[in-house]
C-alpha cells in the first residue's frame, strides 16, 4: 500500500512539472489529433473531419498546428483562403456549404474553423441559422455572409 502512494505522488509530481503546474489535467482534443485523422497538412495548419458529423455528409475542421487561441488578421486570411480552397473540393457534392464562426466552439483555447455542408435535415440545422457565418456558393462562384436569425426574419419594408 506504502509502495502504491508513493508511487502515485511520484506520477503526480511529474504530471504537474510537465504542464508547469497551471493547466487543467484535461489535455486539449485538438493537440491531441492523432496523425492518421489528420486528412492533410500545412505549414501552419492542419485539416481533420470532426468527430461528431451532425448529419451532415462532409464536415472538416481546419485548426493551427500550435495551441494558440487568437491569431493576427493575416494569418485568420490565411485560414479562410486554404479552407475555401480545400472546400471546393471536399464539398463538390453541394451547392453550397459554409464556414462557421467559433461562437459554439468546444474547444475555445485552439484556433480552429469547422466547415459544412448546409443541408436543411442535418441535426444542427438551428444552431446553424444562429452561427455567423461565410457562405460558398460552388457553382456561382460567390461568397457571403450570414448572421445568426437573418433567415427567419421576415423580411422589413423599407421606411424610406
Ligand atoms: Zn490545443
Amino acid at each position: 500500500m506504502e509502495i502504491l502512494e508513493l508511487h502515485l505522488e511520484k506520477h503526480a509530481v511529474l504530471r504537474t512539472n510537465i504542464d508547469g503546474g497551471t493547466h487543467a489535467a484535461e489535455p486539449c482534443p485538438l493537440c491531441r489529433i492523432s496523425q492518421e485523422e489528420v486528412l492533410a497538412e500545412f505549414q501552419r495548419w492542419k485539416l481533420a473531419r470532426t468527430k461528431t458529423m451532425k448529419g451532415h455528409r462532409e464536415r472538416l475542421m481546419l485548426f493551427h498546428k500550435d495551441h494558440i487561441k487568437t491569431l493576427d488578421e493575416g494569418s485568420i486570411g490565411e485560414a479562410y483562403l486554404l479552407l475555401m480552397k480545400i472546400g471546393s473540393k471536399f464539398f463538390s457534392y453541394t451547392d453550397k456549404w459554409a464556414i462557421f464562426e467559433p461562437v459554439y466552439a468546444t474547444v475555445p483555447d485552439h484556433w480552429h474553423r469547422v466547415a459544412s455542408d448546409l443541408d436543411r435535415n442535418a441535426d444542427d440545422d438551428a444552431q446553424i441559422l444562429k452561427t455567423p457565418r461565410m457562405i460558398i456558393d460552388n457553382h456561382q462562384g460567390t461568397l457571403s455572409r450570414a448572421y445568426p436569425d437573418h433567415d427567419s426574419v421576415d423580411p422589413v419594408e423599407d421606411p424610406s
